[in-house]
């Protein structure tokens, strides 16, 4: 019954490459966070509701939406500024949940389009918290640098050869 009650509130996500979120290259969290937000449970305003919380249901960034994953992730107006500025860029095509979104995506980009985009949404979901619990929300420009930088320097960190010591070791 509760089972049942689960299965009722949360779509199933057909057709998501579920290792393929395990073996994205980026940091954990960041792989973590991917598989919430495709698990549908991150904290949007829409599921925060569906849990009988009081709050309202716009979108904390744009107020005119409700917000679920995939309008906080992608289709809010605030939030397409970011991805405007990718290889990605912000159309969403007949996408209706942030499963789709994501399936659409890992179907017709590259690996690294892949990573990138994990990376940005991560970053776009701290941005969005930032909004709701300090008010503060940077420019579309910081957000999209920001990712990046956190792209380039997990490159360069799984790149690095690890050093020799540069004295051996006495036997
Ligand atoms: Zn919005």
């Amino acid at each position: 019954m509760a089972l049942l009650k689960l299965q009722n509130q949360i779509p199933p996500a057909v057709g998501i490459n579920w290792s393929q979120i395990w073996n994205l290259n980026v940091p954990g969290k960041i792989q973590n966070f991917i598989w919430r937000s495709l698990s549908n449970v991150l904290p949007t305003m829409k599921s925060l509701r569906h849990r009988r919380i009081e709050i309202p249901e716009w979108c904390p960034l744009c107020r005119h939406e409700e917000e679920d994953g995939l309008h906080a992730l992608v289709s809010c107006s605030l939030v397409r500024n970011i991805w405007h500025l990718t290889s990605i860029g912000s159309y969403i095509g007949s996408a209706i949940s942030l499963p789709d979104w994501w399936q659409n995506l890992t179907t017709t980009r590259d690996s690294s389009d892949i990573e990138m985009a994990a990376i940005l949404m991560w970053n776009i979901w701290q941005n969005r918290n930032d909004v709701v619990w300090n008010g503060k929300s940077k420019p579309a420009a910081l957000i999209f640098s920001s990712a990046m930088s956190v792209h380039s320097q997990w490159v360069a960190s799984r790149n690095r050869p690890i050093p020799r010591s540069p004295h051996p070791i006495q036997q």
